[in-house]
């Protein structure tokens, strides 16, 4: 998702900066009305832009700890992967959420979606996979074995036994909602005899017991790609669940866990891990054998080196799932100092210490790390 030209959060729901919650929920109640979908058929793609603008804009204001970070660094501050928001598909269930507790509401948009006997799109599923840190790093193929509902084939997903066709829903009178006044609101819920659909079966289809689905496991393969982290979320289109009557299938969301590696500490694309070295291979400089993502990579310790020296290897890092370019690599030096010495060895560094002088003053002060990063070129 571009992070590019974001328009101002307050200014999507046109709320002022000090505005309280309450004001923030209200605005975004009109906001969402307005522009849900569902009831802008005849501009739905831009409906839809501005709703999951102002549903982004509201997710983030409406909660506190989300709202101080965009309040300090803005947009920016909401990148990370805790803080962001990963809208991609989920804004309906993200909608609903929001406005479970808002009376009428819900129901609104689903009978504006189901319609009198019109077909519904069938549920998402989630399935949650955990990949090890190299399968997460290389990309993987893989199948999953999904127990899930399937289109019934004998009624054609409608329920009803072939040849009997279906009668009109008398709870509901055919509408397939019944509307209830409670003070200001009419409230509008989805008719408990026929879900919804305004039809009632007049003989059950004998294959799925009136059900229009069968559960059935079907294997789907996955392609993972490179670069995928811990709380990525991956869309398998159309391998959600059947819509009822026919409708067509919600789509199926993969929740990726990554294990940790033992030494690779992973920030976004980056890979940090530290490396002891010696103090006589810090003072007179070495060449390291170090292990890499792919393979060893050579780490030259310039003669000198300080522990807390960072060395850099330019694109050695993870990929980036998206398609981007790939992070890098750093090593994090540390000089060891030597513990249970041998006479021997406590002599030869004694005379070593006669020779060499330090003053125990305090240092300056040191300014980020990174400053002291050195990139590793051959
Ligand atoms: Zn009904
Ligand atoms: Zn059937």
């Amino acid at each position: 998702m571009a992070k590019g030209n974001q328009r101002d959060y307050y200014e999507v729901l046109g709320v002022s900066r000090t505005a309280a919650v309450d004001e923030i929920k209200a605005a975004y109640r009109k906001a969402a009305l307005k522009w849900h979908p569902d009831r802008n058929p005849e501009n739905k793609p831009e409906a839809e832009a501005k709703f999951r603008e102002s549903t982004e804009a509201y997710s983030i204001l409406s909660d506190q700890q989300k709202r101080q970070v965009y309040d300090t660094y803005g947009h920016a501050g909401l990148s990370g992967t805790s803080a962001g928001v990963d809208f991609n598909g989920t804004i309906f269930q993200d909608f609903h959420d929001i406005f479970g507790d808002f009376f009428g509401f819900e129901d609104m948009f689903s009978s504006s979606r189901r319609g009198r006997g019109r077909s519904q799109r069938g549920a998402d599923l989630r399935y949650d996979m955990t990949l090890t840190f190299e399968e997460a790093s290389a990309g993987v193929a893989t199948k999953v074995k999904l127990p899930r509902q399937e289109y019934c084939e004998a009624c054609n997903g409608t329920g009803a036994k072939k040849g009997t066709g279906v009668a009109a829903c008398q709870t509901c009178g055919g509408r397939g909602q019944l509307a209830y006044q409670q003070g200001f609101f009419t409230i509008t819920r989805t008719c408990p005899a026929c879900q919804g659909t305004g039809q009632i079966i007049r003989e059950r289809c004998p294959e799925c017991r009136g059900q229009g689905r069968i559960e059935r496991e079907k294997t789907i393969e996955l392609r993972i790609p490179p670069g995928v982290d811990s709380g990525t979320r991956l869309r398998v289109a159309g391998e959600g669940e059947p819509g009822p009557n026919g409708g067509p299938p919600g789509d199926l969301y993969v929740v990726l866990e990554v294990k940790e590696h033992p030494f690779f500490e992973r920030r976004g694309a980056d890979l940090y891990c530290t490396i002891p070295v010696s103090m006589p291979q810090a003072a007179l400089g070495t060449e390291l054998q170090v292990p890499g993502l792919n393979g060893d990579e050579k780490l030259k310790i310039a003669e000198g080196t300080q522990s807390g020296a960072v060395f850099r290897l330019k694109g050695k890092g993870l990929a980036d799932p998206r398609g981007g370019g790939k992070g890098d690599l750093y090593y994090h030096v540390r000089v060891l100092t030597p513990t249970k010495l041998t006479r021997e060895q406590r002599k030869l560094i004694e005379e070593l210490g006669a020779s060499l002088k330090v003053e125990n003053r305090p240092a300056e002060r040191n300014s980020s790390i990174f400053d002291k990063v050195k990139d590793i070129f051959g």
